[in-house]
């Protein structure tokens, strides 16, 4: 009942293509997470693939070493293994799969990109953003421009962004089909490093799908707009070809909204202390992102069935 074409999927990738599951280690697992590991594990399992699992705790602020632990043992109890970046290596210490532990891997990166690219230092806060735009800034909100020819020397407090010109990046998703973006028209210059130092998660994304071979992207709806921009940044790092990109169904409450990394009565660790079991919390995912009429039970092993029937 997917509206995935398997083999026309399978038609753009390499043999044993290599998927990721990229949870940030912000908070408990909730079933938002397990559902997108439903589709990665089982994108990955009906074509032959692999999957990487791939931290992403670039922002320190935020991300917690117990919600690490946390979330390496409710993979394991869902019985999801990954074939790179495995539980037991990154439970080990340092992994090139930890992007805490990339070190100047983004630094690098940033020098590659101003080579190929204008990249300009902007000290705008999002305060000064939403008050010129009259409304909140988040990354929907394209940036005005407002720094772009003001050639202010790098220092503490300044942020970088990408100069974006307008263009069109066209991809075809391997479950929504073609579509169009203009980054230049969504979020304007491409924020890279924030006034904090820290890098984005549009940046450090793209370069860890590169540098980690990515062939192929699963990932949530919500960030479907994010497309384009990661496409141009990727080219723009010297990447031949971007990733294929599949993005699944969202479960929303009832209320329409997004889960939230709070979970309330979705998170894992909610779930398993109810007695859930770990294949009813894979059926129960798969059936609210449309992968089976009813929330029957799912082991981890039998992912690939969902995705093979069609
Ligand atoms: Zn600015």
């Amino acid at each position: 009942m997917t509206s995935v074409d398997l083999t026309a999927l399978a038609a753009r990738l390499p043999p044993r293509p290599l998927t990721r599951f990229a949870p940030s280690p912000t908070g408990y697992l909730h079933l938002g997470h397990v559902a997108n590991a439903v589709w990665v594990w089982g994108v990955a399992r009906a074509l032959g693939g692999r999957v990487l699992l791939r931290l992403e705790d670039h922002d320190l602020r935020r991300c917690r070493p117990t919600h690490e632990a946390a979330l390496l043992e409710d993979l394991e109890w869902l019985g999801l293994e990954p074939d790179v970046g495995t539980l037991a290596e990154l439970r080990a210490g340092a992994s090139p799969y930890r992007q805490s532990d990339a070190g100047e891997t983004y630094t690098s990166a940033l020098e590659r990109l101003a080579a190929r690219a204008p990249v300009f230092v902007c000290d705008c806060s999002r305060r000064d953003l939403a008050l010129a735009e009259g409304d909140v800034f988040d990354e929907e909100t394209r940036y005005p421009g407002r720094c772009r020819d003001r050639a202010l020397a790098a220092g503490p407090g300044h942020g970088l962004r990408l100069r974006v010109e307008p263009g069109t990046e066209r991809f075809i998703d391997a479950r929504l089909g073609p579509r169009e973006h203009d980054p230049s028209a969504q979020c304007g210059d491409l924020l890279i490093r924030d006034r904090l130092g820290q890098w984005t998660y549009q940046f450090a994304v793209v370069v860890d799908d590169l540098r980690h071979q990515v062939d192929l992207v699963v990932r949530g709806e919500d960030l479907l707009e994010s497309t384009g921009r990661q496409i141009l940044l990727g080219r723009l790092l010297g990447r031949a070809a971007a990733p294929v990109f599949l993005h699944h169904p969202l479960i929303r409450k009832p209320s329409g909204a997004k889960l939230s990394k709070s979970g309330g009565d979705t998170g894992i660790r909610e779930l398993r202390a109810a007695g859930v079991l770990p294949e009813e919390a894979l059926g129960r995912a798969a059936h609210l992102t449309g992968l089976q009429r009813r929330p029957e039970p799912v082991a981890a092993a039998d992912l690939a069935k969902l995705f093979a029937a069609g």
